[in-house]
């Protein structure tokens, strides 16, 4: 990296006349000719981190950061009279759709700092994931064209390509290059498809709809498309550089697989060692269990990827035949580790036409990883009870985690240069280091006050500026922003909002410290009754932020297009953070930590990482409220009823509030849908599955008494710090490194 040289040349740098977008790709031209600069080879180890998604967000600033130009640069720009900022207008890339993804491009950082060789390999999507905007409440999904403004970040690899062959196509598989800077610099290879205009579909959207067979066919492509190529290109290259002796694969390659989406790469890695490499089956399955490693994210069965028989052979028959041969196989090896036929079937690969994907995944993957302790013990007692039986090694915990750099060093400057005139700025490489702030004085509470504010005022200023809702900046802020899924339960927050509403109104809570509650969330594009929370949600905004009998207390709103930048205010301005999913259902979340690096203490549900985070920063500086696993478990034995648990005046004036006509849903029914969801079900689920009317009442209670609280302001921004002062934990660094010494072995 040669940093004089980069400050030298944007010193000469003539801006004059030139618009943003021209000022945006010449200085990350810059910054990527000196970045790269004495890049090192790879040696020894690496491992290869697949992913169908990396949220990698706004590459400028962080890439400066990194590089450790980014103050220079503000300056030399300010002293020719541009402001940093103006590159706001650069779009994220949001070629992913939430907390997985997210991870993954958090992981990358972390390696990179570490000096740890990991690096990423996706698809590099046309169109990230839509850009959201609401018209009169809706969601509209508009196409984002990430790379309108130009992808100065990547660099194309023609000379690389890879022919990817399906039974009715042939496929480019083009590598576009990002690099991940840090104490080294990894890379980020993202494949883009070419040849035809049927190839370029593949690497065109993210998820694409699956509700029909063409688009079943169409995701399986794409999964297959970027695993076949990197596999390939890893195959090769080993041969290339070290011969054909594949038992030495595994000394310098480790695979791992984040979810199920790229778990095919098992069988295509066996299908070219058996094909291309005339290596036996046996042996190939053998050097494919050392080399793979697999992270569940989720328990919820939608996302635990099947595949049918006949879609798979029908545009990738040896891959079929591969599987098939694994699955027998896998019998096989139950059958001598002396599994009853129940045991058998319930890993079993294959069952009547259908593949089960996280089941071939735990049955290759040398290590198989859970992403906080709760979630694993849940692997191991449930979902995948049975393996944890006869592999008792295979299951491991790594509790997620965030880089440091962009949650706290980039989008808290403020909070980061207090943390200097404290602590030390040694926190900053070592994040460990951020444990010396445990034991604050006084006066540190007072500076953090201030930090909040200016935080907070930023956050208001730009959320007036984007969705024109003006908010007082003496709110206490409570934020809610994550996917629109039920098990995440914004619905129960609507219901909640709605109870401190109308007990404002009436009197009842009139001393109520004034409090905005910012939701953010894209809804999945064909996932109805999220689209209707979110139309819900707005609806109640609209009638609250309206309510001059009320405004001074409540506001609410819903911003659009949440996304990587919007989270990276909302973090820093808030509060409270609200994590409330239903126990057991939330793997880890890493909003959760976003927030508490921030300062915001965890409203919260023991659930995912939240356990954790309350473990380390102290029950009596959180919120945690409603129901745990265990009592939800008694609960589902007993029999739920939700209509024994809002017969309260507040909760069903709340729940009614979906069809009593205080709210319109535009005649489209889908408040009605979603009251019958809560109160008499579905053909596919019991009412109120995700006990959403079950929790509300401490839920309630539970805001009510952060209300209360945060009057003592002094005493509540203390609980806000000992947050920040135990967050260390939950950095990424601390997660990767426990992948590199116990799954990775780099
Ligand atoms: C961190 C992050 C997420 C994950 O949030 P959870 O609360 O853990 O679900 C999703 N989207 C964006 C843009 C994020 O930055």
């Amino acid at each position: 990296m040669d940093k004089l040289k980069f400050i030298e040349k944007l010193n000469e740098l003539d801006v004059s006349g030139k618009s943003t977008i021209e000022l945006y790709n010449e200085i990350s031209a810059l910054a990527m000719q000196c970045g790269l600069e004495g890049t090192k080879q790879i040696q020894g180890k690496n491992a290869y981190y697949l992913s169908m998604e990396f949220l990698i967000g706004r590459s400028f600033y962080n890439n400066l950061l990194e590089i450790g130009v980014l103050e220079e640069t503000q300056d030399i720009l300010s002293s020719k009279g541009v402001d940093i900022n103006i590159f706001e207008e650069i779009e994220d890339a949001a070629l992913g759709n939430g907390g997985l993804g997210r991870l993954a491009a958090c992981f990358l950082d972390s390696a990179a700092g570490l000096d740890l060789p990991l690096h990423g390999y996706g698809i590099r999507y046309k169109y990230g994931l839509f850009k959201q905007k609401f018209e009169n409440g809706f969601q509209v999904e508009l196409p984002d064209d990430w790379q309108g403004m130009g992808d100065p970040w990547s660099i194309r690899r023609d000379n690389e390509k890879r022919l990817i062959k399906f039974a009715d196509m042939e496929v480019y598989a083009v590598p576009y290059d990002m690099p991940v800077f840090g104490k080294r610099i990894n890379r980020l290879r993202l494949f883009q498809a070419e040849g035809s205009a049927e190839a370029e579909k593949i690497s065109e959207v993210l998820y694409p709809a699956d509700d029909t067979e063409e688009g079943k066919l169409l995701r399986l492509r794409q999964e297959y498309f970027f695993s076949a190529a990197a596999v390939g290109e890893l195959l090769d290259g080993f041969v290339k550089q070290r011969g054909k002796n594949f038992d030495k694969f595994p000394e310098y390659n480790v695979i791992q697989l984040n979810d199920t989406h790229p778990v095919i790469a098992i069988a295509e890695f066996i299908r070219l060692l058996t094909v291309k490499y005339r290596l036996t089956f046996a042996k190939a399955l053998n050097l494919a269990k050392n080399t793979f490693a697999y992270t569940n994210h989720t328990i919820l069965p939608e996302a635990l990827e099947c595949w049918q028989e006949e879609h798979i052979k029908k545009i990738l028959p040896d891959i079929a035949e591969i599987m098939l041969k694994i699955s027998v196989y896998a019998m096989r090896e139950f059958k001598t580790l002396g599994c009853s036929k129940e045991q058998a079937s319930e890993m079993a690969i294959y069952k009547s036409g259908t593949f089960y994907m996280a089941n071939l995944a735990v049955f290759i993957a040398k290590t198989v990883n859970g992403v906080a302790a709760l979630h694993t013990e849940i692997l191991k007692d449930s979902l995948f009870a049975t393996a944890h039986k006869f592999y008792p090694n295979k299951l491991q915990n790594k509790t997620n985690g965030i880089t440091h750099r962009r949650w706290l060093e980039l989008c808290n400057k403020e909070l980061s240069k207090l943390l200097d005139e404290t602590i030390g700025d040694s926190w900053r490489t070592d994040i460990s280091e951020l444990d010396n702030l445990k034991g604050f004085t006084d006066s540190t509470v007072d500076e953090f006050i201030q930090v909040k504010q200016i935080k907070k005022e930023q956050l208001l200023e730009y959320i007036a500026r984007k969705e024109g809702v003006e908010i007082p900046a003496d709110c206490l802020v409570f934020a809610q922003v994550k996917r629109l899924h039920e098990y995440k339960r914004q619905l129960m927050t609507a219901f909640a909002v709605l109870e401190l509403y109308y007990g404002i109104k009436s009197g009842r809570l009139s001393s109520l410290h004034p409090c905005v509650f910012i939701f953010g969330a894209k809804s999945a594009p064909s996932y109805k009754r999220a689209k209707a929370i979110i139309k819900f949600i707005n609806e109640i905004a609209k009638k609250v932020n309206s309510d001059e009998q009320t405004c001074d207390k409540l506001r609410i709103v819903f911003v659009q297009n949440y996304n990587v930048s919007y989270a990276e205010k909302i973090v820093a301005g808030t509060d409270v953070s609200l994590q409330v999913s239903t126990a057991g259902l939330e793997a880890s979340g890493t909003g959760n930590m976003k927030f508490m690096m921030n300062g915001a203490v965890t409203c919260g549900t023991m659930d995912g990482a939240n356990i954790e985070i309350v473990e380390r920063a102290g029950k009596e500086n959180n919120y945690i409220f409603g129901a745990t696993v265990t009592e939800l478990s008694r609960l589902k034995s007993e029999g739920y009823n939700p209509m024994n648990y809002c017969s309260e005046e507040e909760h069903r004036k709340a729940l009614e509030s979906l069809i009593d006509g205080s709210f319109s849903d535009g005649g489209s029914g889908e408040f009605k849908a979603l009251y019958d969801s809560l109160t008499i079900g579905a053909s596919w689920h019991e009412p109120d599955n995700y006990f959403v009317l079950y929790d509300l009442d401490s839920y309630v209670k539970t805001l009510i008494k952060v209300c209360q609280d945060y009057s003592d302001r002094k005493t509540f921004a203390k609980k806000q710090l000992t947050n920040v002062a135990n967050s260390a934990y939950f950095s990424s660094d601390r997660t990767i490194k426990e992948y590199a010494k116990s799954i990775w072995e780099i």
